[in-house]
């Protein structure tokens, strides 16, 4: 039998083992090719079925409308934060940022290094523990666009309801939240996503922009910064990562059989429902740090009564088979990172692990 532990790690993160296993199973010969995918041709028909069946799972599963193209870029959603101003900003224009956290930031620096950044709202005042409301976010008209973080992975906020940005595009960094829920895709003109979340592995990057913002994108820039180039290659302008979108696909499927996005975003509400519940059951001995509408349902963020507990908790827990658990360097404390694959077995035994480690720790 081979050991597996609960994995809370917030990214790369735990994968179904379905999937897992599948890409075991095929790994050295795929489907009767007699080579792994690994070593077979980008242009091969093997690579393209997969490629384009990754591009239409997450069509069907998203429910994608038509006017919209899927890319699988790479570069992470870093390279992302600087694509979206090369493509969109001229010297003098700037794009609205709403600061929410560490990936808003990185965002904002890359926009203002191509031209400017000009933020919105932010909740920075905070400590980041809330999204801002709608009256405290002053978009402007004359925006490119309009930048959000769906989800904040280090902080553990999420946008429960996306703002109306009228004409002004709406991009959204859907890093750590992408598949999670139901959304209306068409109220976005640009989402992007670093797979190794809520997706599969870490080296892919889907991109869902609309035909207009393809068009609009810039074309005195690098070739392969431009959306335009891999979009008119079906993301095959150069190598692309093979493995990665091979993976993607089996994923994608994998979440199709389970029932697709209403049977993910019913269990994700449920795991939620348990850990959040575990901290407010627990009269202050965990408490959450972020307020009550804004909590993330992909990565929850706990504090204790000091820091010797709290690395107590997170040492006996890995000893458990519940790995992961340390929040992030910036802020400390426990992050519960419960993404799509994490089964509700792991947060049950998670939830099952705080109440006897209150027990004995009280
Ligand atoms: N945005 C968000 C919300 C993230 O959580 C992360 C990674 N944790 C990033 C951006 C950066 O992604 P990458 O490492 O793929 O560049």
């Amino acid at each position: 039998m081979v050991h597996r532990v609960y994995n809370f790690n917030p990214g790369p993160a735990t994968l179904p083992l379905d999937v897992l296993e599948t890409a075991q199973s095929e790994f050295l010969d795929y489907r009767g090719t007699g080579m792994s995918i690994m070593e077979s041709s980008h242009r091969s028909p093997e690579f393209d079925e997969i490629n384009l069946a990754a591009n239409s799972l997450l069509r069907e599963l998203m429910g994608i409308p038509d006017g919209y193209q899927v890319l699988f870029l790479q570069g992470g959603a870093s390279l992302q934060f600087a694509m979206v101003p090369m493509n969109f900003l001229q010297q003098g224009q700037f794009g609205d940022y709403v600061h929410t956290g560490t990936w808003s930031r990185k965002a904002i620096a890359e926009a203002n290094i191509i031209s400017r950044a000009r933020v919105a709202g932010s909740s920075e005042e905070v400590k980041f523990t809330r999204i801002p409301g709608a009256d405290e976010i002053e978009w402007d008209a004359g925006a490119r666009y309009a930048h959000i973080t769906s989800n904040n992975t280090i902080a553990g906020t999420q946008w429960h309801k996306f703002p109306d940005t009228g004409d002004v595009p709406l991009i959204c960094d859907m890093s750590s939240d992408i598949l999670a829920r139901h959304i209306d895709v068409s109220q976005f003109g640009l989402i992007y996503a670093g797979a190794q979340k809520n997706l599969g592995p870490s080296g892919v990057t889907v991109v869902i922009i609309r035909d207009d913002l393809v068009e609009a994108g810039r074309d005195d820039i690098p070739t392969l910064m431009r959306y335009r180039t891999q979009a008119a290659k079906d993301s095959l302008f150069n190598t692309p990562n093979s493995f990665g979108i091979y993976f993607l696909r089996l994923y994608l499927d994998y979440v199709k059989k389970q029932g697709g996005l209403d049977a993910v975003q019913k269990l994700n509400h449920r795991k939620q429902e348990l850990v959040y519940s575990a901290i407010d059951g627990s009269g202050g001995y965990y408490r959450g740090t972020v307020e009550l509408g804004s909590r993330s349902w992909m990565n929850a963020t706990i504090r204790m009564r000091d820091e010797t507990l709290e690395k107590r908790f997170i040492a006996e827990a890995r000893e458990q088979g519940l790995a992961g658990l340390k929040g992030h360097r910036s802020v400390g404390g426990i992050r519960v990172s419960m993404y799509n694959a994490m089964p509700l077995e792991g947060i049950q035994s998670l939830v099952g692990f705080m109440k006897e480690f209150m027990t004995n720790n009280g």
